[in-house]
């Protein structure tokens, strides 16, 4: 049986940390937990995620419909977004979006997550992709992220944010904490004048590890629709993280270096 004011506390407490570490700025970010079939725990709408305390979280009902909410506490404008996360992904038991500096930029400039970089990241978030645009609060976000579910637990919003699930509260902070350090880490060496990326078989070997270790959630190491195809996956191709169009063209460099390769006897 769930303590739901112990959940509530928790939700709390990261809402503390999002909003200390400078992931959301005044009232925004939002954070939700499935406590059985048809309830979720949410933080409300029009409120600091860093002052909160339990009376503030609503609770909802599968289609994000209130069943209980304390005073003017109304649940999130972005909760279409988390149930579609809930809806489409069992294994999912929470929900974190925030708007961290480094991973928020990259939405921004449209440049998705997908350099490896280093082994953490790589055995963690794999990459991490951009959905397109949505308007908040209608279904076009739900909608965007929808594609990425099934490959990834780490997603960044076109010109928004970030949002990343897990199979635990604190699990699914810890992926937005990763996935902005790893933005962080990524725009620095950009400045620094460009990261040295992994080689294909390092980044094979931490896949390996990651499978070895049994880690929980979706990972392009087992999903990449190109890796399920025999082909490189995401770290190589960029077919995850990137628009069918950009998966054309990768492919279409990829068989071309071949045939060169292939002419000049390498
Ligand atoms: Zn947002």
């Amino acid at each position: 049986m769930v303590n739901e004011y112990e959940i509530k506390k928790e939700i709390c407490e990261i809402g503390k940390r999002i909003y200390n570490k400078g992931m959301v700025a005044a009232n925004d970010g939002n954070i939700s937990v499935k406590i059985s079939e048809n309830e979720f725990l949410c933080t409300p709408t029009g409120v600091s995620k860093g002052f909160m305390t339990p009376e503030y979280i609503c609770k909802v009902d599968k289609e994000g419909k209130v069943i209980q909410a304390n005073g003017s506490y109304k649940p999130s404008s972005e909760i279409k977004m988390h149930m579609r996360v809930y809806r489409e992904r069992p294994d999912v038991n929470a929900v974190v979006h925030a708007h961290p500096m480094y991973a928020t930029s990259f939405a921004i400039a449209g440049i998705p997550l997908s350099q490896p970089i280093m082994p953490e990241a790589v055995i963690s978030l794999g990459c991490v992709p951009i959905a397109e645009y949505g308007t908040p609060s209608t279904e076009e976000i739900p909608d965007a992220v929808s594609k990425y579910l099934q490959h990834f637990d780490s997603v960044l919003l076109a010109n928004h944010g970030a949002l990343s699930f897990s199979d635990t509260l604190l699990n699914a902070y810890f992926k937005m904490e990763s996935t902005e350090f790893y933005a962080q880490l990524l725009y620095q060496s950009k400045v620094l004048g460009g990261p040295k990326e992994l080689s294909d078989a390092q980044v094979q070997r931490l896949y390996e590890i990651r499978r070895q270790f049994g880690l929980k959630g979706k990972h392009p190491a087992d999903l990449c629709v190109n890796n399920k195809m025999g082909k490189p996956s995401c770290h190589n191709c960029g077919g995850c993280s990137s628009s069918s169009s950009s998966e054309d063209s990768s492919d279409l460099v990829a068989s071309i270096t071949k045939k060169v390769m292939e002419q000049l006897g390498l």
